[in-house]
């Protein structure tokens, strides 16, 4: 018996903060991602779905390591291209986390940038995969911060590595070994920084490793911590099987909340209209109240006189 993806659930929350949802995800076993969009307005937004697009347009065809960096590139050629042509969208970006289960050799793959995170839970143990480009990842990783100390920093959410910022990026590899049992969790930083490692391996343990209960309980558990951010989380578990047999019917559990086809088409229309740097209709607005007020008056006076 070898390794096959079981069952998988994927879970994209606005937060109690946010109005907008600026993470976006692909969940299309045997390959998942999350992209974590910044910038003004609707921009991050952009950067997001542009990235998704791209990582999604690659997923069906994507065997090995090549495909998931070349995906990665491809989006991050996508945002940088469409920011050098919108100036409204100059500055936008996005994170990018892509995980490719390959069920022959029993391993993942993971093309990486920015500071959504991919962890591998086994046995009781939750291990993070990737490394965080941030601010605060670098400051932990040369020792001159603690983990508890990055949890509460003001700028724990600057990430030093993004998609769409330069014509090329630098993509970190990642490859595990995998066994029947384990749970592939991503997640954007909207669950890693609200709810802590130990946190999320005691909402693994109570909801029985499944992954539609554990997705769901994991946004909550974000949510009242603060939910300050968007909040994303996929899970896929893997199980005994015979590899390349895994029906689709098996990863059903999908929700995203978004109608996708009309999505990015949705956010461009969007950028198109409100412009994505400032608040753009609020001159508009107080131009029409300022008429108002004056119609009022010049009514008032006539009638008072
Ligand atoms: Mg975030």
């Amino acid at each position: 018996m070898g390794l096959v993806i079981g069952r998988v659930a994927a879970r994209s929350d606005p937060g109690r903060r946010r109005r907008q949802n600026e993470d976006a995800y692909v969940c299309a076993p045997p390959l998942f991602a999350i992209a974590d969009g910044m910038g003004g307005a609707q921009a991050g937004e952009l950067a997001a779905r542009l990235a998704k697009a791209a990582i999604e347009e690659r997923a069906a065809a994507a065997v090995d390591e090549d495909d998931v960096v070349g995906a990665v590139q491809t989006a991050n050629a996508r945002v940088f291209e469409r920011a050098l042509q919108d100036p409204s969208t100059a500055g936008m970006g996005t994170t990018a986390t892509v995980a490719l289960v390959d069920e022959r050799a029993a391993t993942v793959m993971l093309g990486h940038v920015g500071d959504s995170r991919a962890y591998l839970f086994r046995d009781g143990r939750l291990d993070q995969l990737t490394s965080d480009h941030s601010l605060v990842g670098e400051l932990i990783r040369s020792g001159r911060l603690t983990e508890d100390e990055a949890a509460v920093h003001p700028h724990r959410s600057v990430i030093t590595r993004a998609l769409g910022t330069e014509p090329d990026v630098d993509v970190d590899v990642e490859r595990a070994e995998l066994v029947p049992g384990d749970l592939l969790l991503l997640c954007s930083d909207g669950l890693s920084a609200m709810v802590r490692d130990d946190e999320i391996v005691r909402i693994l343990d109570a909801t029985g490793h499944e992954p539609g209960p554990a997705t769901d309980a994991l946004v909550r558990a974000a949510n009242a911590a603060g939910g300050i951010d968007n909040v994303t989380v996929i899970l896929a578990e893997l199980v005994e099987g015979e590899p390349g047999t895994r029906q689709d019917t098996a990863s059903q559990a999908v929700e995203s909340g978004l109608d996708d086809a009309s999505d990015l088409e949705r956010t461009e229309e969007d950028v198109r209209k409100h412009g994505a740097g400032k608040g753009s209709r609020w001159p508009a607005l107080l131009l029409v109240l300022g008429a108002l007020a004056a119609v009022a008056f010049v009514l008032w006076f006539s009638f008072v006189a």
